[in-house]
């Protein structure tokens, strides 16, 4: 198979291990004391979670969900769960980690649900962020990059399911 064509590099390798490291850093002095469960929402989130929970000094637990992809979600809004959690949330301290907020729809959602089962505290770690996109005002508690509108992909992000293995972020050739 031919290799795709790949833009230039977005967010280098460096660059994105520093910031998830000052996140990891800030998360484990908010939540000293504590023992945070950190939710990754599937696909995308699972390389940033990786690499945010072996920087958090804490004791912590995970659990993992997945929803509806990003196609066709966007102009109903309606998103999709895929995969439950597989834990009870109730009374914990949960922060939701998503590879990034576009429109917001989709963490609107994650938000709502999670509500509803009533953690003792709700927080969200995103990678990036999409601001100009935006349709649903969502909070983002700890945020790697704002980014410009582009489609990004590498480091857990797809391009057509492929390239989730790059270290590091580029965007389509444009
Ligand atoms: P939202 O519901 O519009 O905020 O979309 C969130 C989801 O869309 C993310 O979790 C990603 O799976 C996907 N997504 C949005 N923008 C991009 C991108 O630039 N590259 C890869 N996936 C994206």
């Amino acid at each position: 198979m031919d290799k795709p064509s790949r833009g230039p590099v977005y967010l280098s390798e460096a660059q994105i291990q520093e910031r998830v490291a000052a996140l990891a850093a800030s998360i484990t002095r908010d939540y000293a004391g504590k023992t945070p469960h950190f939710i990754a929402v599937l696909n995308g989130a699972f390389i940033f979670m990786a690499d945010l929970i072996r920087r958090v000094e804490l004791p912590l637990t995970l659990d993992f969900m997945a929803v509806s992809s990003y196609q066709g979600t966007e102009s109903t809004g309606e998103v999709e769960l895929i995969k439950d959690l597989s834990q009870p949330i109730g009374g914990r301290d949960v922060i939701i980690v998503e590879d990034i907020v576009d429109t917001g729809i989709t963490l609107e959602y994650l938000l709502d649900y999670m509500h509803a089962r009533k953690p003792a505290s709700l927080r969200v770690a995103a990678l990036l962020s999409k601001p100009s996109r935006r349709l649903r005002q969502v909070p983002v508690d700890y945020l790697g990059f704002e980014i410009e509108n582009a489609y990004v992909y590498g480091y857990g992000l797809d391009r057509d399911q492929l390239e989730r293995n790059l270290p590091y972020i580029t965007s389509l050739p444009g």
